[in-house]
Formats: structure tokens, sequence, C-alpha cells
């Protein structure tokens, strides 16, 4: 394994973001989301302090609530951005008394719980579930409006057949 190296990041302005600033890592690059407004030095002294605080994340926290929470603000970048706070969580957990299904969405407090079961399903899985039930905070319904949300995420259809494979050896459910 190569030594530690400082990754490459692309800095994202977006207007509507006031205050907040979030990251995410994605494949070997580093994405900071910032607030338009920002200076340069802002920007400088942000990128620095997500570095950090993504490192601290990665080697504390696989799999957490907060990497789930970071999963779920990479996801709204990539394919649900035209929603704004329509698509954002209120909370995002893992759970372990969701015996019933993969993950499930209450949008009238916006909480999304995911079953403890995906947790070591791969990364591309996890991000499908997730997904799915981000997009649940949009449209409620398993409509074709919904459909059309989900099927935004390239690996859709993979991820389902993955797993309704699972559900069919393991006797659980199929994806909800
Ligand atoms: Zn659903």
């Amino acid at each position: 394994m190569a030594g530690t190296r400082k990754p490459v990041v692309e800095v994202r302005r977006s207007q509507r973001r006031r205050r907040t600033v979030s990251a995410y890592r994605d494949g070997e690059r580093v994405v900071v989301l910032i607030p338009d407004q920002f200076s340069r030095a802002e920007e400088s002294e942000w990128v620095d302090r997500m570095l950090a605080r993504l490192a601290a994340r990665e080697g504390r926290l696989a799999r957490s609530d907060d990497e789930l929470l970071a999963r779920a603000t990479r996801l709204i970048d990539l394919y649900l951005d035209g929603y704004g706070a329509r698509a954002v969580p209120a909370s995002v957990r893992w759970v372990t008394n969701q015996n019933g299904r993969w993950g499930s969405c209450t949008p009238a407090d916006r909480s999304i719980r995911i079953s403890h079961r995906v947790q070591d399903m791969p990364d591309w899985v996890i991000d499908y579930v997730l997904l799915h039930e981000l997009a649940h905070l949009i449209v409620p319904s398993h409509n074709a409006r919904f459909w059309a949300l989900v099927g935004r995420y390239p690996k859709a259809e993979r991820a389902r057949g993955y797993l309704e494979g699972v559900a069919a050896a393991s006797c659980a459910p199929l994806p909800t």
C-alpha cells in the first residue's frame, strides 16, 4: 500500500448553501461543498478543516451513523441535487430492529433508518438502499416518478438484483 498522500480536492461552491460546509470522498478525490459567498481564505481554512475531519471520521467511524449521514450528503449532491432541502433527512441511522425491511423512511419527521443487515454489503448496495429511502422523502410511494428518481443511480438495477439474491438465499424479505 502507498503511504499517506494528500488527496485531490475539488471545491464546489453553491448559492443554495448559507453557512454549512460538507465533504465526502469520491474515489481518489475529496469533494468539499461550501457556500458561494466564502472568501478564498475561508475556502482554504475550511478545506483543511474538512480534510482533517474526514480523516478522523474514516479512522474512527467506519459505517457509523455519522458515516451514513456523510454518505447521504454525497448521494443527494450526486443524484438529488435539484430538490434542495426536500431531499435532506433530519436523521439517518443504523438500526437492528428492522428485520422486515432493508430500510425505511418516515416522511412526516424526515427520519431514515437502515437495517444493520445491510452494513456488511458492498458500498454500491448500501448507496442504493440509502438513495431509495432518500427518494421517499421526495416521493413517498413507489410510483413511476419515484422509480425515475432511483434510476438516476447507475447501479440501481444491479443493486436490486443483489438484494433479491440475498433475500432468496436467506428467506429475508424483498427490498422495500
Ligand atoms: Zn421503498
